[in-house]
Order: structure tokens, then C-alpha cells, then sequence
């Protein structure tokens, strides 16, 4: 190779260079790095449980580990935990899956990557409605799909309507996104919003992508589940769900796909050909997560969450300028800023988006918090309440403190 050329930097694929990196993941570096230097931040940027793996499921990967369960599974994961989780399906949808319906991935992050390489090709359209979790939008531009945005605003909850969907319907709209309980916005679709959704898609050609991972994580009665609504579509219908959330597993990176068997096929061949399957140790503890009943640490950490949730809106709405709705599910509250823009704050600073708001509340309070423009919705931001009620206490006061001239 000659000098010149060694010296030229790397030519990096257009593929690679489309992608945004994750808004989320910046906050987290940039607070890091605060923390590092001594900085006393307060994140409400963090998307996963404060509470440890419950003790039976970590137990279990320690047995994993005794027992030499580490080696290659089969792609896709081993058949006795699809098996488990072909059980946990049937007990949420009442529909029968078998293992061959359901593969077994590095997160839910990568079934949802999978599908989209599995079903999409250049220039189908993907419906995704705004605000939207971050990771959809350059999943679906590295399947050379569309993204097509749906905006939805405060007065519909964030949720999309039949109506919304029909005006966006085009010929290569292949993928509808449905994400319940959402994250950022923490809202979850009722049987009636979803019945109507149903008839939308039975008359259209479209695949629904159904991102369960918060289902555990709900507050209200009236959560309903895509499957029991619309079990007729279920040969339309991509579930995706995992551990992360429910059991507090993040770094475990255990996620499934469950679906039609020549869909889940393509997906699985494509994971054979790239992560083959998610460690065989935390493969083993998820079995343990789903044959054991871990109902009370859950009822115990939704439980938390919902008093926060209380908390959290109470005082955010009492902030001049800041409107919260209240969420139905996940822990994520996502407040209106506009109130504040363009007004005069705590450190003399005027504010023009809720991305300058951000930063601001980053420098001068110590306190991390997600620009809705990250999310598709500017003028909003989302605060995670994965933290524990002292920390959200002081950092809302941080907030309230900042925001006030
Ligand atoms: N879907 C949504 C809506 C999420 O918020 C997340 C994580 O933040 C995921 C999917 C992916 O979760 P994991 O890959 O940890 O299973």
C-alpha cells in the first residue's frame, strides 16, 4: 500500500453513514463522562429497571455456568425455551405457537432488526407513529425501507388512530409499527382504539409489528393486546417481546420474535448468518424467568413504578410552563416544554427547542432528560422514572429550579 493511501481515512459504507446514533445512548455517554469528573448528576435518561435480576433467574445462569450449559445452542435459541415461551404466548393471546414460530434473539432490539431485513425490501414503506422509539427509524433505514411518520399530538394520547392510518396507506406500505405501552410516551392502546386498528388492517395488505416489551409494566385495566383483539391476523402479526423490562434482564439480552413460521424462518437464517443466538447463559436463565412465578417481584417493582409515575406527574405539572399527561404503562412520562420556550429561565438563558432545553438542564442543573426531537416530537422531552423516588424528588426539584425565572 502506498503512503498516500495508508493516510487516506476509511471509506465508511452509506449504509453506515445514514445511521443517527441513539439520542439516549449520548445523553448516557455525556453524563458518564460528568459523573467521571465529579459531577453530581441526576439521569431521567435511562431506559431500563433500577431493580436487580430477581435471585432465581440469577441463580440460574450461575448454574449455567457450573453446569458447562456454554456452548452454541441452535440459532434462534433452544427449543426448551421457545418451548417456555411458546407456553407464556398462549397464556397472553390464548393462540398456540410452536418453536419453529419463534426465534430467540439478542434483545428484543434484534427481532425487531430481523424483521425488518426479513420483510422489507428497498422502497416498502414502514408506518411508524410519532413519537416513536428511537431505534425504529434507522432500523428501518438499514433495511433500505421508508419510514413513513405518523404524527399524533397530546389531544389523541399519542396514539394513532384507523382514521391517521387509512390517510397513509399507500400501495408499498408493508409494516405498521404498533408499540403498547409505548416508550416515550408511556400510553397503551385500549380494546376499542385497537378493534378499530383491526379493521384498518384486515382491509389492507400490511404486516403488524406488535413491540410488547413493556406489557408487563401497565397500570390500568384497560390495556389491550393486539392478539386478543385481532387473533384472526395473527398470520399477519410479528410479536416482539422479551426479558429486559418485565425481569429487570437488560444486560442479559434476551428478546424473541414470535410469528407466521416462514417469516420467523427468514428471520432466523439471517440471525444464523450474523448472531447465530443470544448467550446459551442467559438463555438458561430466561427459561427460569418463565417457568418460575415471578409474579410477586414483578406486582413489587410495577408496584414502585406506579407510585412514581404518581409522583413524577404531580409535581411536573405544577412546574409553570410544563404539562404532563398521565401514562398507563412503561416508565416513561413525557411532558410538554413548549410553556417554557422562549421564556427567560433560572440562568438567564432563553431556550428555543426542547434540544437547547436539554442541554441547558444538563449544564445548569445536573439533570439528564430526552429531547423529544430524539423521539420525533419536539417541544416534549421523556423522563425516565427507573430511579428511585429520592433521586426523582431531587431531581425534579433541580428542574422545577431551573425553569423558574
Ligand atoms: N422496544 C422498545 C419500545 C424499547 O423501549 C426497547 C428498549 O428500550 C426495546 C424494544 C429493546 O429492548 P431489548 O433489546 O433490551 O430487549
Amino acid at each position: 500500500m502506498s503512503e498516500a493511501v495508508a493516510s487516506r481515512p476509511l471509506r465508511l459504507s452509506q449504509r453506515s453513514r445514514n445511521v443517527s446514533p441513539s439520542a439516549s445512548l449520548s445523553v448516557e455517554a455525556r453524563i458518564g463522562e460528568m459523573r467521571a469528573a465529579g459531577e453530581p448528576v441526576i439521569s431521567f435518561g435511562v431506559g431500563e429497571p433500577d431493580f436487580p435480576t430477581p435471585e432465581a433467574i440469577k441463580e440460574a445462569g450461575r448454574q449455567a455456568i457450573n453446569t458447562n450449559l456454554t456452548k452454541y445452542t441452535p440459532a434462534g435459541g433452544t427449543v426448551v425455551l421457545r418451548k417456555a415461551i411458546g407456553r407464556q404466548l398462549e397464556a397472553d393471546t390464548g393462540l398456540s405457537y410452536k418453536p419453529s414460530q419463534i426465534t430467540v434473539t439478542n434483545g428484543a432490539k434484534e427481532s425487531l432488526y430481523l424483521a425488518f431485513q426479513a420483510l422489507c425490501d428497498a422502497g416498502d414503506e414502514v408506518l411508524v407513529p410519532a413519537p416513536y422509539w428511537v431505534s425504529y427509524l434507522e432500523q428501518i433505514k438499514l433495511a433500505e425501507a421508508t419510514p413513513i411518520i405518523i404524527p399524533t399530538d397530546a389531544a389523541s394520547d399519542f396514539k394513532v388512530t384507523a382514521a391517521q392510518l387509512a390517510l397513509y396507506t399507500t400501495p408499498r406500505s408493508r409494516i405498521f409499527i404498533l408499540n403498547s405501552p409505548s416508550n416515550p410516551t408511556g400510553m397503551v392502546y385500549t380494546e376499542a382504539e385497537l378493534q378499530s386498528i383491526a379493521e384498518w388492517a384486515r382491509s389492507n395488505d400490511v404486516i403488524i409489528v406488535t413491540d410488547e416489551i413493556y406489557d408487563r409494566i401497565t397500570f390500568t385495566e384497560s390495556y389491550a393486546r393486539w392478539l386478543r383483539v385481532a387473533p384472526d391476523l395473527a398470520d399477519r402479526t410479528i410479536v416482539i417481546n422479551g426479558l429486559s423490562k418485565t425481569f429487570a434482564m437488560t444486560g442479559w439480552r434476551i428478546g424473541y420474535a414470535a410469528g407466521p413460521e416462514g417469516a420467523v424462518r427468514a428471520m432466523a437464517k439471517i440471525q444464523g448468518h450474523s448472531t447465530s443466538h443470544p448467550s446459551s447463559i442467559s438463555q438458561h436463565a430466561a427459561l427460569t424467568a418463565y417457568t418460575t412465578d415471578l409474579s410477586e417481584e414483578i406486582t413489587r417493582m410495577v408496584g414502585a413504578f406506579q407510585g412514581r409515575r404518581d409522583w413524577i406527574v404531580a409535581a411536573l405539572n405544577e412546574i409553570e410552563g410544563v404539562s404532563c399527561l398521565v401514562p398507563d404503562g412503561a416508565f416513561y412520562v413525557f411532558p410538554d416544554f413548549r410553556g417554557v420556550l422562549g421564556r427567560e429561565l433560572a440562568g438567564g438563558v432563553v431556550c428555543q427547542s426542547t434540544a437547547q432545553l436539554a442541554e441547558y438542564l444538563l449544564d445548569q442543573a445536573k439533570v439528564g432528560i430526552i429531547h423529544g426531537e430524539a423521539f420525533g416530537l419536539p417541544g416534549y422531552a421523556r423522563l425516565s422514572y427507573a430511579l428511585s423516588l429520592d433521586k426523582i424528588q431531587e431531581g425534579v426539584g433541580r428542574i422545577k429550579a431551573a425553569l423558574t425565572a
